[in-house]
């Protein structure tokens, strides 16, 4: 891979393995170094929390997003489906993301 940034914030993408396989959501955040992000509703964990009165938080378990692979989801090609991304200049320089097998971009 070598190409994490090829997923972005805001993104809709599928999870194409592991346990929420099928799943589709927008991406909430990327972590590049780590080649990780988070999928709004995906990967779904459970998180102990501490009571902290200060801030008004009451404590308890709380269901949040774990990180999941980025090579684990694909951005999707409304005619393709999952798709593998290809990267294109047009005319006045603005980089896109295409998709590789039929072309159509898949920036929003
Ligand atoms: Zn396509």
């Amino acid at each position: 891979m070598g190409r994490a940034l090829d997923i972005r914030k805001n993104d809709i993408v599928r999870v194409t393995a592991g346990r929420d396989k099928g799943k589709e959501g927008r991406v909430l955040e990327v972590y590049p170094r780590k080649k990780q992000l988070f999928v709004e509703h995906v990967n779904i964990i459970k998180r102990h929390t501490k009571p902290n009165p200060n801030k008004q938080i009451r404590g308890g378990i709380l269901d949040k997003e774990g990180p999941i692979d980025i090579s684990n989801v694909s951005l999707i090609c409304a005619d393709c489906g999952p798709a593998r991304i290809q990267h294109r200049e047009k005319a006045g320089g603005e980089k896109v993301r295409v998709c590789a097998k039929c072309g159509q971009v898949l920036d929003r």
